[in-house]
């Protein structure tokens, strides 16, 4: 139906990666217009690029003094980013759509999606009475919109972020109407692998869209040719189980590099170039997806990958390293390497 949308949001170009591979996911599987949500930081060739994947790119200028958002941001001007995401109920062309994470992509078809009501969503996986607010159905209206920002001003959001805010909104979401809870399945978490990986053995060859949630995205991972390692932490949990990950290159080398390269956003894909050697599925016998995506593996013997223009991996905060190191996780090669160690040992000493 022409009233139906996926709907996404790329505030920034690194965004923009994320909700290019997210777009020729859906693509693969839905003819469902496709919507994407940009900021007006986004690079003028990032849009022409995004304009290939999406019916629908829409500037939304949270600048203007006009604009309700506007003031509700100067309330709020922690909220940014969260209340850019509210736009998408200001796309009163489609009667009902469904909101994608740039950070998710898409396994299998999921237009049965459009059967569900506002505010259908699937549970956070750190705290199930909320719902996670990467993947949701909704309907677009000024009114809940206005409703939202209203709000947002107000009370802000527990969370710093549109999760809280919209958990706040919709708050019988735990309790009244179990049709508004959508399985994992539609959501599923890549932190899940590794915090339920029984659950993820039995169940994972399911999943229908997985969001890659927390601070390292696919596109900030780089790949070292030489070591044939991915680069970053070394007990990086993504990495136990890095086939989405792979999923998530392997389309992005297939079909997103060759328009980015074309455009200009990547300068040239053949300088650079990191290999993806490291990255080889490990349930490369048993995983639906690998059996599914032929194209998986002729990616990973390609190996090459334009990883070099992404922003290093997030460190880890010392605490955080302190904790891992108390339970014996030692990152040797990486930010607890010799070499590494000794340098702050040394600036201790002086
Ligand atoms: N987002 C964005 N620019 C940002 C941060 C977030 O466009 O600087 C959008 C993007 O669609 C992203 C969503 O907001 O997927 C939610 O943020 P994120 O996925 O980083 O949060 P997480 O799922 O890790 O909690
Ligand atoms: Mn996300």
């Amino acid at each position: 139906m022409a009233d139906h949308a996926f709907v996404t949001l790329a505030t920034n170009d690194s965004y923009g990666k994320g909700a290019l591979v997210l777009g020729s996911s859906l693509r693969k599987y839905t003819s469902k217009k496709l919507a994407v949500l940009i900021a007006p930081q986004v690079s003028d060739s990032m849009r022409k690029v995004l304009s290939k994947v999406y019916d629908d790119v829409r500037v939304v200028d949270v600048l203007d003094s006009k604009d309700s958002a506007h003031l509700a941001l100067l309330e709020r001007p922690e909220l940014g980013v969260t209340l850019t995401k509210l736009h998408c109920w200001t796309l009163t062309e489609y009667t009902k759509c469904v909101f994608m994470d740039a950070d998710t992509m898409v396994l299998q078809n999921i237009d049965d999606l459009f059967e569900r009501e506002e505010l259908s969503a699937a549970p956070d996986p750190g705290w199930p009475d909320c719902f996670n607010s990467g993947v949701f159905v909704f309907r677009p209206s000024i009114e809940t919109y206005k409703q939202l920002l209203h709000k947002a001003s107000e009370e802000g959001s527990f969370d710093g972020g549109d999760q809280g805010l919209l958990n706040s909104f919709f708050n019988t979401w735990s309790t009244k109407d179990i049709h508004k809870h959508l399985p994992f399945m539609y959501n599923l978490s890549s932190i899940s692998i590794y915090t339920y990986l029984p659950a993820f053995k039995a169940f994972g060859a399911n999943a229908k869209v997985v969001h890659f949630l927390g601070k390292a995205k696919p596109w900030n991972y780089t790949y070292d040719s030489k070591t044939q390692t991915v680069k970053g932490n070394v007990h990086d949990q993504t990495l136990i189980h890095p086939e989405f990950l792979s999923l998530w290159w392997n389309t992005y080398t297939s079909r997103i590099l060759p328009l980015l390269t074309e455009h200009g956003v990547v300068k040239d894909a053949s300088t650079g170039l990191k290999a993806l050697s490291g990255l080889v599925c490990s349930l490369a016998f048993s995983c639906r997806f690998c059996r599914d995506e032929e194209e998986i593996t002729e990616a990973v013997s390609q190996l090459s990958i334009a990883a070099a223009a992404s922003p290093p991996p997030p460190s880890i905060s010392s605490e955080e390293r302190r904790e891992r190191w108390e339970q014996g996780q030692v990152d040797y090669m990486g930010a607890d390497s010799y070499d590494n160690i000794k340098k702050k040992l040394d600036t201790y000493l002086q």
